[in-house]
């Protein structure tokens, strides 16, 4: 599932590729995303322009000439690519675009549970219902201690709780875990201070890394122009169960935490 590295390397490339266009048409295909798209959904689009692409957490929102917002998460699959209208449509393209300049965008969603709504700002972030962005200085030492304190829950589980930090999903979250040495199980409500303030860097230097590689690409993940990111060769932990830790060598394990996989380093993260 993409999270926020690879959404807001979306977010980049279709900045780059869409702010300023206008939508010509739109072609529904398929309306049953993870929630049925509006009836008023192609009326909403047709003829406005994108003005600007923005991020919340795993959400890209564009913004209209309108003032609206068209909200789009990519759920597990989910790719937006800009291209020649002429290709041949892929099976799963599900929304097909032309734009102004008369290149195509379409959305391709294999397992469809991306989800897609026009609406006012207030509306869209009410939907959204997010906690803090973990690269803004709203997620401090401070906010993260206040919330871990607040639970019982393991670390790993506040840490991917979208209503207290937007955008860190199970690979991130493994990762910054091994970066800040604390195990993925741990109750939340039992770290000291230093704990919590390595997990907040952690969490900044992690997503900033990925960000930087464009995210990773594991199964469908693409960026706007198709193109794939390569922060997954920089995995220290998320999927290298029985290779070798690259602090101490010890074997990677996996343990099931709340029905995922935690992927850590027994040793370095004791
Ligand atoms: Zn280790």
């Amino acid at each position: 599932m993409p999270e926020l590295p690879e959404v807001e390397t979306v977010r980049r490339s279709l900045e780059r590729l869409i702010a300023g266009q206008s939508i010509a048409e739109v072609h529904v295909r398929e309306p049953r995303l993870r929630k049925p798209l509006a009836c008023d959904f192609v009326e909403a689009l047709t003829g406005r322009t994108v003005q600007q692409v923005g991020r919340r957490g795993k959400y890209l929102n564009l913004r209209l000439d309108n003032g609206l917002i068209w909200l789009i998460h990519l759920g597990m699959t989910g790719q937006l690519i800009v291209g020649d209208p002429h290709e041949p449509l892929r099976k799963h393209d599900h929304i097909v675009m032309t734009l102004g300049d008369k290149r195509s965008l379409r959305y391709n969603d294999t397992r469809r549970f991306g989800l897609m709504a026009v609406d006012d700002e207030a509306a869209i972030e009410a939907l959204m219902g997010l906690g803090v962005e973990p690269l803004t200085r709203a997620f401090s030492a401070r906010y993260l201690w206040d919330k871990m304190h607040q639970t019982q829950r393991a670390i790993k589980d506040v840490i991917m709780d979208q209503r207290v930090v937007a955008g860190v999903g199970n690979i991130y979250a493994s990762e910054l875990l091994f970066r800040a040495k604390v195990q993925p199980g741990r109750v939340a409500g039992t770290l000291d201070h230093a704990a919590v303030a390595r997990i907040v860097k952690a969490t900044k230097a992690v997503l900033q890394e990925a960000i930087t590689h464009r995210g990773s690409s594991i199964s469908d993940y693409l960026d706007g122009e198709g193109q794939p990111g390569s922060f997954q060769s920089r995995f220290r932990v998320y999927d290298q169960v029985g290779k070798p830790c690259r602090s101490c060598t010890t074997p990677i394990v996996r343990e099931m935490h709340g029905g995922r996989g935690s992927f850590f380093c027994p040793v370095c993260q004791a």
